[in-house]
């Protein structure tokens, strides 16, 4: 028998409370903006995958040559997996694991969470069949939401365009700035950190940020960050000048005061 229930929790995160930025990924299901990290497709399961493809391939070849030597279709060999399905199922439990585990170690933090895009999805998963990544990598949010729900915990999906590619320092913007997968090295200010801890960090930033969240699409929130880019320039330009007159002036207020 099974028994369901609906029960409304109230959120019970203080407003105040510090925010966490959460990325999410297949070489790290989850990467929290306080550096932390939860759960991989990395390892075994994706040396399941590896092998599960290996031998549907395999399988597919049988078939299409059955079928030229005229094999009635009931005797082919099927294209459905059962170790493919039992691969899925054990995906989502460990990406279950790991939210879990974040959210017992951000008890009283609210949460900030990518809206991923099947584009920003199709960038990050080009390793991957398609399958998985339309299956898995979106479980995970799916798996955030549903948490936050049942713990009375704020959670707030915002905008992930280009949180992967933005300098959380200087907000530029480009893909070079990430040299390899798991590294990120601003090109101008070269701002470096693991790339998935720089984009929790800007998904963090991203929460209280109206101005990007009333941007209608990607083009406008690419604008939006090199209009930031630039006033960063224009700011560090400005330190660098006027550094000096600074000092200039508390020499000479402190000259004066040793006169009086
Ligand atoms: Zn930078």
């Amino acid at each position: 028998m099974t028994l369901s229930y609906d029960e409304t929790v109230a959120v019970q995160t203080e407003p105040s409370a510090s925010i966490i930025g959460i990325d999410v990924g297949i070489a790290n299901f989850i990467t929290t903006s306080d550096g932390k990290q939860y759960g991989t497709f990395n390892g075994k399961l994706r040396e399941r995958q590896k092998r599960d493809r290996e031998k549907r391939r395999r399988k597919a070849k049988l078939r299409s040559c059955l079928e030229k030597k005229g094999t009635p279709k009931e005797k082919l060999p099927s294209t459905t997996s059962v170790t493919e399905q039992r691969l899925m199922r054990h995906v989502k439990q460990s990406i279950n694991r790991a939210v879990n585990l974040c959210f017992k170690e951000h008890e009283g933090c609210q949460l900030a969470y990518e809206q991923l895009s099947v584009a920003s999805m199709r960038h990050k998963a080009c390793a991957m069949n398609a399958y998985m990544r339309a299956s898995n990598l979106a479980h995970i949010p799916d798996q955030i939401t549903w948490n936050a729900t049942k713990r009375g915990v704020q959670a707030t999906r915002v905008k992930s365009a280009y949180s992967s590619q933005e300098c959380h320092v200087c907000h530029y913007v480009d893909r070079k700035n990430r040299p390899n997968q798991q590294t990120f090295c601003c090109r101008v200010c070269s701002h470096t950190a693991h790339a998935d801890i720089n984009a929790s960090q800007n998904i963090a930033s991203r929460l209280s940020d109206v101005e990007l969240r009333s941007c209608q699409n990607r083009q406008e929130v690419k604008a939006l960050l090199l209009r930031r880019h630039e006033q960063w320039k224009q700011k560090c330009s400005l330190v660098v000048v006027q550094a000096p007159v600074q000092l200039g002036l508390w020499a000479s207020s402190r000259a004066s005061t040793d006169v009086g």
